[in-house]
């Protein structure tokens, strides 16, 4: 819809959820309560908020073990020694992906790190990193000591693309003219597909072809971009990706990750990986045998057996994302947050107080907006919180709201614009 027809009534917002056919969907998550009071829950950003079928998937779990221990590892529909499976075609739709491609494991920067190991394979000649400039604290990290894993110097080695004086976010001609620029010394991309300050969406798609153009291998941090945006890895030719499950994937705090390797990787035993024992050929697993041979595809990454508790909890998610469908769920995302973002500007309007330094064009955005406060700063944000709106504050003066789709309405958005009208009247 057109922001010009967009209403600052409450009528309206009313209506707009009568008419989403996702409504229903919030009465299938549990929300927090602010002094007694359900929350508006912004955050989904940063924890998804819990399902209500959550308990009883890892409950099926703990019956398992407790009525089969040992034998539940083959026996029955279920068997963990194939659990990893289950994910799979959920996985595949929320990232764009052939099923072969992705599989859960481990943690983002644990498998961030994996990923690195086959893919950052720096020389003399060619040893440099391009990445974003602010990128979230552990992927700075990962690549600082990659880097002088490798024997190279961070500063010289990490080449970081940032918005131009007097902007906020980044022009892809910059981050393109780069990869160009460098290409006889650059050994990766490795970025954010949707940065988590700003809220800006990266065109990966664009970033992916001139990858590919100079020979360069180019993988993104999906943790803000899973569940969030349409994804297309697998048709974008992106090599690899990571992401988190307990962000958008609402799959519980510090829950399992996953990984995309691109199928043109998937049967190159020559690419090199640290290796164990989950992601050797699982048909001669239990020779115990020496001699690595990784599995097709993704899997070929995994290194220990399956967490089932933790699978457990993301597929009682995944579940609700594959009925649901991402694009579906974009859909109302795009209007969610667009009705934020009229409100915010019905409200601040041109003093100045307020900027939304996320883009304003859909395509380069997820579900956040981030706002800069130029007058009246935490106060304003703690005010929030005593009005039961759970947002993100980030120093020095960030706000970061995250209506999602899946389980925030209009009627939140509208009530949450009263309360940022009265905080603003009294504190900015
Ligand atoms: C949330 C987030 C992480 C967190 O990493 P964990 O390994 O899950 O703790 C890493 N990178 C980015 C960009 C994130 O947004």
């Amino acid at each position: 819809m057109s922001t010009t027809a967009y209403q600052f009534t409450e009528a309206f917002a009313r209506s707009m959820d009568a008419q989403d056919p996702l409504s229903n969907y919030r009465s299938n998550f549990h929300f927090p309560k602010v002094d007694g009071k359900e929350a508006i829950y912004f955050c989904g950003n940063s924890l998804g908020l819990q399902p209500k079928t959550t308990a009883s998937y890892i409950q099926q779990e703990l019956e398992n073990w407790a009525e089969k221990a040992v034998d539940g590892h083959f026996h029955g529909e279920d068997a963990w020694y194939h659990i990893r499976k289950k994910s799979k075609p959920a996985l595949a739709h929320i990232l764009g992906a052939q099923e072969h491609e992705v599989v859960a494991m481990n943690n983002l920067s644990t498998n961030l790190h994996l990923l690195m190991v086959s893919f950052y394979r720096p020389t003399v000649q060619k040893f440099k990193i391009i990445t974003e400039a602010g990128a979230f604290p552990s992927d700075m990290y990962m690549l600082e000591t990659q880097v002088r894993f490798h024997g190279f110097d961070p500063d010289e080695a990490i080449i970081e693309i940032g918005p131009r004086a007097g902007e906020h976010t980044i022009r892809t001609e910059d981050i393109l003219n780069a990869i160009y620029t460098h290409q006889e010394e650059l050994a990766l991309v490795m970025m954010a597909g949707l940065q988590y300050y700003t809220g800006q969406v990266f065109d990966m798609k664009a970033i992916s072809q001139a990858c590919k153009q100079v020979g360069v291998p180019v993988g993104f941090d999906l943790a803000h971009a899973a569940g969030n945006v349409p994804l297309q890895l697998h048709d974008w030719g992106v090599d690899f990706a990571t992401w988190c499950s307990y962000k958008y994937l609402n799959s519980g705090p510090g829950n399992i990750s996953g990984v995309f390797v691109h199928e043109r990787h998937a049967e190159n035993p020559t690419l090199p990986r640290f290796a164990g024992w989950w992601g050797h050929d699982e048909g001669e697993r239990f020779k115990m045998e020496k001699g690595f041979k990784p599995m097709f595809g993704a899997d070929g990454w995994q290194l220990a057996n399956s967490n089932v508790l933790a699978l457990a909890a993301h597929q009682a998610s995944l579940d609700i994302f594959h009925e649901v469908g991402m694009l579906e769920l974009r859909k109302k995302s795009e209007q969610l947050t667009g009705y934020l973002e009229f409100l915010i500007q019905e409200i601040s309007g041109d003093t100045g107080v307020l900027e939304i330094i996320t883009p304003s064009s859909a395509q380069e955005r997820g579900c956040q907006l981030s706002l800069l406060i130029h007058k009246g700063g935490k106060a304003v944000f703690d005010e929030f919180y005593k009005h039961g709106v759970v947002g993100d504050w980030r120093n020095p003066n960030v706000i970061r709201l995250a209506p999602t789709p899946l389980y925030n309405s209009f009627l939140d958005v509208y009530r949450f614009a009263k309360i940022l009208e009265q905080s603003l009247k009294k504190f900015a």
